[in-house]
């Protein structure tokens, strides 16, 4: 069969891919203890759901305007300046079927065949993927975990080269809970201004903060960089909505235009109800977050005290997100070695690191119970003492 040159380059979600085995064995009768939940664990609050149901009942079952209903829009205007310090019109802002889908439609609109973007690694693992169905050409810039997996104004200037178009940033990150502060992002704002370069800021663990840390939209640190910023947020991750596909942007009304006119031609409008159920989600704001956030850090702590007894492992303690990142290097083995051969052999399942541009960690998800983490490190802690 003849594929698409456009498709064949690009590589299936190798995350979806092992949780996906996990669940299958599960099904068989194994006890399989999964650390692959790229989701929260809680259901969505039902406060959230019931206004949906209702929009249903009400019959609100029709199209909307294809970049997202103006209420929904008129609320998001009002999250970025009460939570963002940002300040938008409706005209820059779309939604969208997911955060994902978000992204997708941004490299869309800015890219041209051979266009640079600027991925910090270890990354989310669709933007390359994402770039790449664009024409664009991705970009690293290494990380490492003693440099608390983050990038700095001179890496990103010695990466730059005339075809640069755009930087990703992805602060809490996926996967490694790296959390950028102020002054980590006025550099980087100010060399992207410098060079006029988009800033693609993926914030869809915004709320997902630990320590007391608060959350900083680089977009909102100065006008200059708000001109140059693509501002990405989503219920997903922040309300335990991952199945409702409903992500934002807010951007310069350029942009947010030429993605409105894609997304007119893709998927139009994103599920009408499932709009209203996020139109309350970001109008109740933080209360329902704040529960899932104590729940998540108490956890955090958790498993990186287990994860520490374990001395071939090197946890990293994220700031922010809900994964464990965990450099294997110790072991000997790959993480992809390492990631089948502990489902197969210990009935554990991790994600490896490899598809993140990190071939020496894993990522454990700590979005499942108390007990199973206990459980789960004890089995990765035992299972590495027979390699
Ligand atoms: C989950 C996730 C997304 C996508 O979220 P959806 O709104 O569910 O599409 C985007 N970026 C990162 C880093 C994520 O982890």
């Amino acid at each position: 069969m003849k594929l698409s040159n456009r498709i064949v380059t690009v590589s299936p979600s190798l995350t979806l891919q092992i949780t996906a085995k996990a669940k299958e064995l599960k099904a068989q009768g194994r006890d399989v203890i999964s650390f692959g939940a790229g989701e929260p664990d809680f259901d969505t609050p039902s406060h959230i759901k019931e206004k949906a149901i209702e929009a249903i009942n009400n019959g609100f079952t029709k199209y909307t305007p294809a970049s997202g209903m103006p209420s929904l829009k008129k609320v998001i205007v009002e999250k970025f300046s009460r939570d963002n310090a940002l300040n938008f019109q409706e005209n820059q802002i779309i939604i969208s079927c997911g955060a994902k889908h978000s992204l997708f439609n941004i490299f869309q609109v800015l890219l041209n065949e051979g266009d640079e973007v600027i991925i910090p690694a270890p990354y989310w693992l669709s933007y390359p993927e994402m770039v790449k169905l664009a024409g664009g050409v991705p970009v690293f810039i290494e990380t490492t975990q003693p440099n608390n997996f983050k990038i700095d104004a001179v890496a990103l200037q010695k990466a730059l080269t005339k075809k640069t178009r755009v930087l990703i940033l992805n602060s809490p990150s996926n996967p490694t809970g790296a959390v950028y502060t102020k002054a980590e992002l006025q550099a980087i704002a100010d060399c992207a201004v410098k060079h006029s370069l988009y800033v693609v800021s993926d914030e869809i663990y915004e709320k997902l903060l630990y320590d007391g840390l608060k959350h900083v939209s680089i977009a909102s640190l100065g006008e200059k960089i708000k001109d140059y910023t693509i501002t990405v947020n989503g219920v997903s991750k922040s309300f335990a909505m991952t199945g409702w596909r409903i992500g934002y942007i807010a951007a310069p009304a350029e942009i947010a235009k030429a993605i409105g006119t894609l997304q007119s031609h893709s998927t139009s409008n994103p599920t009408s109800f499932a709009q209203v159920g996020a139109l309350e989600a970001l109008h109740a704001g933080e209360a329902a977050c704040k529960k899932m956030v104590t729940v998540f850090s108490k956890r955090r702590d958790l498993i990186i005290k287990e994860l520490s007894a374990i001395e071939e492992i090197i946890p990293f303690k994220p700031s922010g997100a809900f994964y464990a990142f965990c450099d294997i290097s110790r072991t000997g083995l790959t993480a992809m070695d390492f990631a089948t051969r502990i489902l197969d052999e210990a009935n554990v399942a991790v994600i490896p690191g490899e598809p993140f541009g990190s071939p020496h960690h894993i990522r454990l998800s700590f979005a499942i119970s108390d007990e199973a983490i206990c459980k789960g490190v004890k089995r990765i802690g035992e299972w590495v003492h027979t390699l």
